[in-house]
């Protein structure tokens, strides 16, 4: 295919509409069809990235190979399209100013007047622009966050519009709406999506295609009457029904023909269809699981549903690899204490515990770490949940009383987690961690090597703090071993306890790169000794009777 094709994602009405997810299904059937394509997220606040906001605020902080905190959304697109992306697929208003301020401050703009149209407009546009060159993709998918209409998101559909009027038949606009039902009248209602569709026409945008997210179906009466005031073609108006799993939408628009309008707007007339078998062959197992789990994850934002978004999925993927229906039970790590941990932890198959930062929870997360080693309940510990299980083995079997991480304790008799020499000298917190993908060697000898059946790996990091080799030693011979370690700057990236039938943690993110063509092969083989614990539990509980 001769040039990029840029297809743009806005949505209206409300927000937490599925903009990722529809954005993640269009990149998922276009590549199912043969196209190369890449997905980018505009967000319109002015953080430079989402690595300093609290996840209360934005959900999860999702990591690039490339080491850029971006938004959750980019996990969806790894996600779906099994393509990972990097710090050009998610653009702020921030970084935008930044680099125009810097510009300016560099003498750049030749004495001009810097304004929002052109100089910032010109920057979103040749961000968009960029990826589209560097990756030769036939398709870019943009999503701009937010709702039509919001005063920050402005400057993003303007470029949209400028961009629709330069490429001409190679920009696809869709407009994803919400077609409330209302119980009272019994019906579904159009207008709010009439209105957005007017709002977005007010800077410009006619979109090509609506997608009308809607909890009841959608007759072609209304399809009809949604086309007639919003100007665009019955077939172009897609109903995006609410569904059961989000892995079933790709499936949903393609039903619906939602790839189809794109690529006719395009004037691609021929294409093959879609491959989809084995997402087909995912969601079968996904939805017809021979055999339940329930594992707890232990962590201090239990309440917020994105919190653990990529962990979350990783799950799903894995679960439906081993063709289990994997419960996770949120256990909130401040509400456990010794006196209790035995109750919270009832009837799981499996522990992980939760990435985070500071103190708040770290003493019911150790807790909940020394029931699991204890008790051979199979154990997955990612960043701070590895350094909280070097911690509890270290406080309860090596007797070294009082170790801790520096991170909680200056004073610490015994270190065991201490910061990265590296990091001492940083003092700003944004984006200055030791953040993105670096190789990690496994011993031969360990289970790790086993699971990912080599010893070379690779895996995205988040971390400032690291296990303090001056402890290696007593650790190897207290039988919480070391055995994936960074040649290059010899950090220890993963321990394994001897003995115990599943007992590892890592200093990274395994979450990060799982995917459903790709489930991660940690989480694979932790659902798999959590299906064994909870069969032993059974046949035990049996005997015992
Ligand atoms: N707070 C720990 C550190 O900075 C762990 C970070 C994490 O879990 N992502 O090293």
């Amino acid at each position: 295919m001769s040039k990029t094709k840029y297809i743009f994602v806005t949505g209206g009405v409300a927000s937490s509409l599925g903009k990722g997810i529809i954005s993640a299904s269009i990149a998922k059937l276009l590549k199912a069809r043969g196209f190369s394509v890449t997905i980018q997220k505009l967000d319109p606040y002015i953080n430079i990235d989402p690595g300093t906001l609290n996840p209360y605020e934005h959900g999860e902080c999702f990591v690039t190979e490339d080491g850029a905190e971006t938004d959750l959304d980019l996990g969806h697109y790894e996600r779906f399209s099994n393509v990972p992306t990097s710090q050009a697929n998610n653009i702020t208003t921030g970084i935008i100013y930044q680099s125009v301020i810097n510009k300016e401050r560099k003498g750049e703009y030749l004495g001009e007047t810097v304004q929002v149209i052109p100089h910032i407009t010109d920057e979103i546009k040749y961000r968009i622009m960029l990826l589209a060159h560097k990756g030769n993709y036939d398709f870019v998918v943009t999503e701009i966050g937010g709702t039509v209409g919001d005063i920050e998101s402005l400057p993003y559909i303007e470029a949209v519009r400028q961009m629709r009027w330069e490429l001409g038949k190679n920009c696809v606009v869709v407009h994803l709406t919400l077609v409330p039902y209302l119980g009272a009248a019994g019906e579904l209602k159009t207008k709010p999506t009439q209105h957005s569709v007017k709002t977005l026409l007010e800077s410009g945008v006619q979109p090509d295609i609506i997608v009308c997210r809607t909890e009841r179906h959608i007759s072609e009466g209304m399809k009809n009457k949604i086309a007639l005031f919003c100007n665009v073609s019955p077939t172009a108006v897609i109903e995006c029904i609410d569904a059961e799993s989000i892995y079933d939408v790709p499936l949903l628009m393609h039903a619906e023909n939602l790839d189809g309008e794109i690529l006719k707007k395009v004037r691609i007339l021929k294409s093959q269809p879609p491959d989809l078998a084995d997402w087909e062959k995912f969601l079968f197992k996904l939805k017809n699981p021979k055999k339940e789990i329930t594992i707890g994850l232990v962590g201090k934002y239990v309440e917020l549903k994105d919190a653990y978004k990529s962990i979350n999925e990783s799950f799903i993927h894995a679960g439906a690899f081993n063709e289990c229906k994997v419960n996770l039970r949120l256990i909130h790590s401040e509400s456990i204490d010794k006196s209790n941990v035995v109750e919270k932890l009832k009837g799981l198959n499996g522990l992980l515990v939760a990435p985070g930062f500071g103190h708040r929870g770290i003493e019911g997360k150790i807790c909940a770490i020394k029931y699991a080693r204890e008790n051979n309940l199979p154990f997955f510990g990612i960043c701070l949940g590895m350094q909280c299980a070097v911690i509890e083995f270290g406080r309860n079997v090596l007797k070294l009383k009082g170790a801790n991480s520096t991170e909680f304790d200056k004073n610490t008799p015994y270190p065991v987690i201490d910061m990265m020499e590296v990091q001492k000298k940083i003092s700003g917190l944004g984006g200055t961690m030791r953040l993105g993908a670096y190789p990690c060697k496994l011993k031969k000898t360990s289970r790790l090597f086993d699971i990912y059946k080599t010893d070379n790996i690779s895996e995205r990091h988040r971390h400032r703090y690291e296990f303090n080799n001056e402890f290696q030693d007593i650790y190897q011979k207290g039988g919480l071993v070391p055995v994936g370690l960074n040649e290059k700057d010899n950090l220890i990236e993963i321990v394994e306890l001897k003995g115990h039938p599943w007992f590892i943690g890592v200093q990274f993110h395994p979450e990060f790169k799982s995917t459903v063509a790709n489930p991660h092969p940690l989480f694979i083989s932790f659902v798999k000794a959590a299906i064994e614990y909870a069969r032993k539990q059974k046949k035990s509980k049996g005997l015992k009777r």
